[in-house]
Order: C-alpha cells, then sequence, then structure tokens
C-alpha cells in the first residue's frame, strides 16, 4: 500500500495533538493517511501498551487513518543511532508516502527532540541505494513538522476548523492519558492540558483568520506549480474575491 501522508509521533497521543485535524481533513479529502508511533508509551504514568494500542487504534478509526503501526521503540530513551534509525527507514520504504510528516519539538521532552531527528535522518536515508536495511530505497519528496508542546511561527497554516471536534474526539480516546478518574494525576490529565492544545490551536487559526488552524514547518525547499494556489488569511481571500 502506497500512502499519501504518513505521520510520525514519539508516543501514542503525539500525532494527534500536534496535527490530528489535518490528518482528519485529509482522510476526509480521500487521501490515504498513516500513522506511525515509535514508541508503545510504556514509560508513560498511566496505562500500559496494551491499553494504550487498543486506544491508539480507536483514535485513528476516528481520525480516518488507513493505517497506525508502532514501532516498539523504548520509551523515554529514544536516542539517534543507527539501530533505531532502521526500522523508521523500513517503514517509511514499505508505504512510500508522498509526504512525511514529524514532530518539531523544542518542548524540553529528549524523547520528542530525538523523534524529530529520528524521522528527518530516517527520511533522507530511506533514500539511499545501499544503506542497510530492508524495503526498496525510496526518499519522500516532502518532509514536513508538525508542533509538539512549544511555539514557533510557522511555515504553513492548514485551517481545520470543521474536523476540530473531531480531533478532541480522537485525543479523548486516549482515557489512560486525559481522563484523570481512575487514573494516577498527571500534567496532561488536568484540564489545563486540554485547553492549552485548544489555545494554540485557535492562536494557529487566527494567524489565518479561522477559528482553528494547525501550524507546518519545513526545512526543505517545497516547489508550487500554480501560485494561486496559494491563499492568505482566510477573510483577506475571501474579499479579495468580492471585490
Ligand atoms: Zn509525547
Amino acid at each position: 500500500m502506497q500512502l499519501d501522508i504518513l505521520a510520525f509521533g514519539p508516543h501514542p497521543d503525539d500525532v494527534e495533538i500536534g496535527i490530528g485535524g489535518t490528518l482528519i481533513k485529509h482522510a476526509r479529502l480521500g487521501y490515504k493517511i498513516g500513522i506511525v508511533d515509535l514508541t508503545a508509551g510504556e514509560a508513560g504514568t498511566n496505562g500500559t501498551p496494551e491499553t494504550r494500542r487498543r486506544e491508539s487504534l480507536a483514535a485513528a478509526e476516528i481520525m480516518g487513518a488507513a493505517v497506525r503501526d508502532c514501532l516498539g521503540l523504548p520509551d523515554a530513551r529514544l536516542e539517534v543511532t543507527e539501530t533505531m534509525l532502521v526500522p523508521v527507514i523500513e517503514i517509511i520504504r514499505r508505504y512510500r508516502p508522498l509526504i512525511v510528516l514529524g514532530p518539531l519539538s523544542r518542548d524540553g521532552h529528549p524523547d520528542h527532540q530525538r523523534a524529530e531527528q529520528l524521522v528527518l535522518a530516517a527520511a533522507h536515508k530511506a533514500g539511499l541505494r545501499k544503506y542497510p536495511a530492508s524495503g526498496e530505497s525510496f526518499r519522500p519528496p516532502v518532509v514536513l513538522q508538525y508542533l509538539l508542546g512549544s511555539y514557533r511561527k510557522p511555515d504553513l497554516v492548514v485551517d481545520i476548523s470543521p474536523y476540530y471536534e473531531e480531533k478532541m474526539r480522537a485525543i479523548a480516546a486516549h482515557k489512560s492519558q486525559f481522563e484523570a478518574r481512575g487514573n494516577v494525576e498527571t500534567y496532561v490529565n488536568d484540564p489545563a492540558f486540554l485547553y492549552a492544545v485548544r489555545a494554540r490551536d485557535m492562536f494557529c487559526g487566527s494567524l489565518i483568520q479561522v477559528a482553528y488552524g494547525e501550524a507546518i514547518f519545513t526545512d526543505r525547499q517545497l516547489a508550487i506549480d500554480d501560485l494561486l494556489s496559494l491563499q492568505g488569511p482566510k477573510r483577506m481571500s475571501e474579499e479579495r474575491r468580492r471585490v
């Protein structure tokens, strides 16, 4: 199966938080979406790898993802080593996505930062014909990043307003993480955490004059054939159309 978009997350709920709305939007547009969790989240205070896997599959269904895999790399011990790169490279070679999405993180969580480096390195090395990993070499043409726990001025913002409550449902599917009842109290099951996610998405939306947006980043050169497929802030584009 070839995917249009393959999104990597360090832990089983990160993709939902950072780029869930964009994935839902593109799944609804008919694109084939895949999610790969680098770890099973076994170092988290609440939940077991089994409950977290069940929850992540429920979230994947809400998002309309065609596949969700877990690479089982060690949670809280991610390192950018050739041993940890191999499975990331192999899964990129297997799904041959046109767009790879990985986290952009300056939030102090070492796994998040290492996941950023692992995904960037794997997206490059997957294209090296002689790299010793299985699968046919393939370099994804577009590699983009999403926000995880920090903020930087986005290169692009995706309007996710119509899909926002679905994004919140996908996050809430991770009951072991976000439900306070029956779980040990943590930073993420305090209601303030999801308010902060919502506030950030509202702020990103405000940058393009819509209710909710998700930020996209790229360090690579992107190409465009039709300049008119670019949009400015939504209200501005609509006013221009009315002129
Ligand atoms: Zn995480």
